[in-house]
């Protein structure tokens, strides 16, 4: 593996922590619980009776006190959401402003008859009003379920079914590159059929015309007459926060339950230890609230910690390729979190767009979601970080709530290497096991597993005690197995190579999905690539590739195919070459931006596509419709 280091921390060097975690991991999280707040100790750190784990047990907390409540003798002033909408105003929402807003709409979910443990799907923009209905329902002990207000009627449709949601919250619209989401249509159009659903709370956002039916309310007609305070409930650390459901890279998605106690005691380590807030610290993770990232990093963790952060509503690109500097610049942020997906646009774009904004208040970079190709980390490190400011490659999932492994910078300063998530999280084992349950040697190929329960893993699946078992507990036994192929090097750094799901077998040999695509992005002309396999008469399966070119490149596909089929042989070998390498304006993702290679797969070998749902949406549709229209067209023009 790749031996490139690069020798920038932030100069804490906390060895303690990691000695006390390796000792014991059980008391090591009983310690770190005692960072928040509880109303009632715990009587059991740990209750493990695989696969089900259940942390602080007999212990009492909640989420929105110790997200608000705590905050208010000494932070009550201070900025918790420094909002951006897209059209470019502002609001600034302090610490006591979100805590008589959230305790406002405590009072009006209660007044609709909302309990404890009772679903609320929340579908809105991202606007302050989305992280303060999801602090009002944990207030409560409602379970929120909030889905990504891209989706489609269809989509919202099975989740609000499957949750049993008997309250919505949405809005008249939302803005989405200067036009408006429809959102409200959207919900009449879902839940047409929904008997159980009580009860619609809108937001108005965009002031467009909507249809108001009896089960509908306007949010401000609710809060006018509501009282700003309501008292936090003593929930059971076990007391689910919230479903989440994943983004459906692999297929349909999974309702990911989360707790409260465990979970939240797992972003306040991970928040300090990964990114080192400060109190002056502005902190942006670009993520949208609907995915997991957004209610780790962008709602609770930093709450948690009292931190300022940033909010943005609306595109990354929009008007045009500069506003997230643009944004860096204007609230002067200092840590700065989004996804190797938007890098490899903004890398798409040029460097000048980017060199020509401040970004000094910049010290440490993270990124999430995907494997980082090391062009891409270099490319971030260099011309948005200065060469000055660590970045952090985190890996997680919905399922395991917060980062699992990522440099931690917060804790102790570790050379870094481009593409590599580095080391476990203290209080975490991680290794890679071969398909046998066997630990590989060194630098060698196979499952990534983790050894032990962590605070901030899932519940189960909603509803689906059964699938929960079998999705994560049956490929080794006691051993959480989270899909993904990874190896660790002679330094014991992890790399994540990709999704098991889309590993490359060819001639016996297991080629991860994330080094040959890295690969093909480090030749000067290429910013982002897929690979896949499919089915060969002779060979059994052969490997095809897609690669988007920079801008202002143009294609001599012959001489780019020749250059990247021979930097491939040379920095994997002759096995991993592609059979053919298909140039594409861009590639088909998920909602959440990630590639979806199974539908690659599909195409190229004339299969249905099957489960597409969490594409969906008016122009999603049409967009990746058009993605598959240009990878045929190149399929059959190069066959022909
Ligand atoms: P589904 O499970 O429905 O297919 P999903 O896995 O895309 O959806 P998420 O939980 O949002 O939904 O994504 C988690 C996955 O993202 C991980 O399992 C891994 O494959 C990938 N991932 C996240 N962070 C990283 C990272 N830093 N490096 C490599 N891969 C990552
Ligand atoms: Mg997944």
């Amino acid at each position: 593996m790749m031996s490139e280091t690069y020798n920038i921390g932030l100069g804490n060097n906390n060895s303690e922590i990691r000695k006390k975690a390796d000792s014991d991991f059980v008391s090591f999280w009983d310690e770190q619980a005692k960072n928040l707040s509880w109303f009632s100790p715990w009587k059991k750190t740990l209750d493990w009776q695989p696969p089900f784990a259940r942390w602080f047990v007999g212990g009492t907390i909640n989420a929105s006190y110790n997200a608000l409540d705590i905050h208010q003798d000494s932070k009550a002033n201070k900025p918790a959401i420094l909002w951006e909408g897209e059209k470019g105003e502002s609001r600034i929402l302090t610490y006591r402003d979100m805590w008589i807003q959230v305790q406002k709409f405590s009072n009006v979910l209660k007044s609709l008859g909302v309990q404890k443990g009772d679903r609320i799907t929340i579908y809105l923009p991202m606007v302050p009003e989305l992280p303060v209905a999801m602090l009002a329902c944990a207030r409560i002990g409602a379970i929120h379920t909030v889905v990504f207000s891209g989706f489609s009627a269809a989509s919202i449709r099975d989740r609000i079914d499957d949750s049993k949601s008997k309250v919505i919250i949405t809005a008249d619209g939302g803005y989405r590159r200067g036009k408006i989401v429809k959102l409200k249509e959207v919900i009449d159009d879902a839940i047409k059929d929904l008997d159980f659903v009580n009860n619609v709370i809108v937001l108005e956002r965009t002031k467009n015309k909507i249809s108001m039916s009896s089960k509908d309310k306007l949010w401000n007609d609710l809060m006018k007459d509501a009282s700003a305070s309501c008292d936090a409930e003593k929930l059971d650390s076990t007391h689910p926060l919230y479903i989440l459901y994943t983004s459906g890279t692999t297929g349909k998605p999974k309702g990911v339950l989360h707790g409260t106690g465990g979970y939240l005691t797992h972003l306040h380590s991970t928040f300090k230890w990964a990114f080192d807030i400060k109190d002056s610290d502005v902190f942006f993770c670009t993520a949208d609230i609907g995915w997991v990232t957004g209610h780790s990093y962008v709602v609770y963790a930093p709450l948690l910690h009292g931190a300022t952060e940033v909010m943005y509503e609306g595109a990354p690109d929009f008007p045009d390729a500069s506003r997230m500097w643009d944004i860096l610049q204007k609230y002067k942020v200092t840590i700065f979190y989004t996804t190797p997906t938007a890098l490899r646009m903004f890398m798409k774009f040029g460097d000048d767009i980017p060199n020509s904004f401040d970004l000094s208040s910049l010290r440490l970079l993270g990124t999430v979601g995907e494997p980082i190709n090391p062009e891409v980390w270099r490319w971030y490190f260099k011309i948005i970080g200065k060469e000055k400011c660590p970045i952090i490659d985190t890996w997680w999932q919905t399922e395991t709530g917060g980062m699992l492994i990522s440099p931690l910078p917060g804790l102790e300063t570790i050379p870094l290497k481009p593409g590599s998530g580095a080391f476990a999280i203290p209080g975490v084992n991680i290794d890679v096991f071969d398909e046998n349950g066997v630990g590989v040697p060194p630098n060698t190929k196979g499952y990534l597993v983790v050894r032990n329960p962590w605070p901030g893993m899932l519940l189960t699946l909603w509803g689906d005690d059964e699938k929960y078992t079998t999705v994560y507990w049956s490929k080794y036994e006691n051993y959480y197995y989270p899909g993904d192929y990874a190896l660790k090097d002679e330094d014991g750094y992890i790399w994540l190579l990709g999704r098991a799901d889309d590993v490359l077998k060819v001639a016996g040999h297991r080629i991860g999905t994330a080094e040959l695509e890295s690969c093909i992005v480090s030749h000067n002309d290429i910013v982002e690539s897929a690979v896949c396999g499919i089915p060969d008469d002779v060979k059994g399966e052969v490997i095809i590739a897609f690669a988007v070119l920079k801008h202002g490149v143009g294609v001599n596909s012959d001489n780019l195919e020749k250059e990247i089929s021979e930097k491939i042989r040379k920095d994997i070998g002759a096995i991993a070459t592609p059979k053919q390498i298909y140039f594409v304006s861009k590639l088909p993702k998920t909602r959440s931006g990630k590639i979806m290679r199974r539908l690659l797969k599909a195409i190229a070998s004339n299969e249905k596509i099957g489960d597409v749902s969490t594409l969906e949406d008016g122009t999603a549709v049409t967009e990746v419709q058009g993605v598959f229209d240009e990878i045929q067209k190149s399929i059959k023009e190069k066959s022909g």
